[in-house]
């Protein structure tokens, strides 16, 4: 079926974003109020705070902590409405995107803000036994499967399996992967410790496996090694130079050993959700569209790419897949927008590269300097605060990490 829905209000065709992420989301927020009329289009309805789902994933934060209806942040906004449907194609001819119901959305100017999914680097059934860290529905997945491990070994007598059921894998070593070794293991070592009467959840044995040289591989020497350094001292065993060459619901193998596992985490790598394909344009080895200095899209004037889907060259280098990237080029061009003015060149203000290992412990990279342990667990706090798009949430969030903090206490840990 395919039909033609009229735009909202007479004139031109509105701006039509596509994605309500921290770049789509930036972008509308930054026409709100104006006099163009835009229609913002998420497959989902809320918006997710994605720097937080390892949080829900070990049962520190509730899904609804973390994400937000994206209707209810627009709400306000007058000239913009938000549409739930998932967009499989764009008719660039026509000026129109297509949803997977065929229905038709016209626009003057698009934005693609689609983000990225994992990459599984050519072995997409390794998807269904390591599950990896992108939706609300993957972090409860991986939390009900870590709590229910530790259930299943109370009850258990036999010792390989009940070693089996307490050992979680995480493969990668990245920003994600290293919050999740380091937070599995507190969850492990210090919220369940005194929770079971047959097990010790101290002895739960975390694996972080990593094909590199080096941990946290984006960032300076010096936070690699002491994100090293942190996670063995909290007990998290730490592969590096280690390829993973087959993954099953038993547990993984590497080319020199096989590590029985009931839990395995992929966060190894991600791709760009595939707008490239919808455009026709060729895109880089991780799917991403190469963007013009104002982020359109090379010989497409009347189509933009933002965010985790857009391959930005700044100075001989990619911006790299982050929140903040997103949230400043969303914003940048939405303000652009508003005024009809030509859009210049974007600028990325970089406020730090920064990944947390535990409770109080994170590293924080700004051009040269770095930051390690408490203080670099401020900084990461703030840069996270800033983003959170909702001032409510910025103060509950704020408010739930400082009671967290003092009390190392988790209040979600639910099975559902
Ligand atoms: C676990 C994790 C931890 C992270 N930690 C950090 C961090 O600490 N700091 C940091 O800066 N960054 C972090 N990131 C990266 C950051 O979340 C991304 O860079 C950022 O979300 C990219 O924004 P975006 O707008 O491009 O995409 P997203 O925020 O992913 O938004 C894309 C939106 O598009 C929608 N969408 C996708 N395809 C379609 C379609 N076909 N039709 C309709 N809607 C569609 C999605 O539903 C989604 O709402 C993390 C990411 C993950 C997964």
């Amino acid at each position: 079926m395919e039909n033609k829905i009229a735009t909202p209000h007479s004139g031109s065709p509105p701006v039509v974003v596509v994605g309500g992420g921290f770049g789509g989301l930036s972008c509308a927020r930054a026409l709100a109020g104006s006099g163009v009329q835009v229609t913002l289009i998420d497959r989902k309805n809320h918006h997710l705070f994605q720097p937080l789902l390892y949080q829900v994933a070990t049962a520190a934060l509730s899904p609804a902590d973390i994400a937000i209806p994206i209707r209810s942040i627009l709400s306000d906004a007058a000239n913009v409405e938000v549409l739930m449907g998932e967009v499989v194609a764009v008719d660039h001819h026509e000026r129109c995107v297509i949803l997977e119901d065929g229905q038709r959305i016209p626009y003057g100017i698009l934005v693609l803000a689609v983000g990225s999914a994992y990459n599984y680097f050519g072995h997409p059934e390794w998807q269904d036994v390591a599950t990896s860290l992108k939706t609300i529905g993957d972090a409860r997945r991986i939390r009900a499967r870590l709590l229910r491990s530790f259930e299943e070994a109370e009850r258990c007598n036999d010792i390989a399996r009940r070693s089996r059921l307490m050992t979680s894998v995480v493969i990668g070593g990245g920003p994600t992967g290293v919050e999740m070794a380091g937070t599995i293991i507190e969850l492990a070592r210090h919220t369940l410790r005194r929770d079971f009467r047959h097990i010790d959840p101290s002895h739960a044995r975390v694996v972080l496996v990593e094909a590199g040289r080096r941990l946290l591989g984006a960032l300076p020497e010096k936070c690699s090694s002491y994100a090293l350094q942190t996670l063995r001292k909290k007990g998290v065993e730490v592969h590096l130079g280690t390829t993973v060459k087959e993954i099953d619901e038993t547990g993984i193998r590497t080319e020199t050993t096989e590590i029985a596992a009931a839990t395995v985490i992929w966060a190894a790598g991600i791709r760009a959700n595939p707008a490239a394909q919808w455009l026709g344009v060729e895109p880089d080895r991780s799917g991403r569209i190469a963007v013009a200095p104002d982020l359109s899209v090379p010989g497409r004037p009347d189509i933009y790419v933002v965010g985790d889907a857009a391959q930005f060259d700044a100075g001989g280098h990619p911006l790299p897949a982050l929140a903040q990237v997103a949230q400043q080029q969303g914003r940048w061009l939405g303000r652009h927008l508003r005024t009809g003015r030509p859009p210049s060149a974007f600028v990325f203000r970089n406020r730090g590269d920064t990944a947390v290992i535990g409770r109080d412990a994170a590293v924080y990279a700004f051009r040269s300097w770095s930051f390690t342990g408490r203080l670099a667990w401020f900084l990461w706090s703030l840069v996270h605060i800033v983003l959170l798009i909702d001032f409510e949430k910025r103060v509950l969030v704020s408010f739930q990490w400082l009671w967290r903090y003092i009390t190392s206490s988790r209040g979600a840990r639910l099975i559902d």
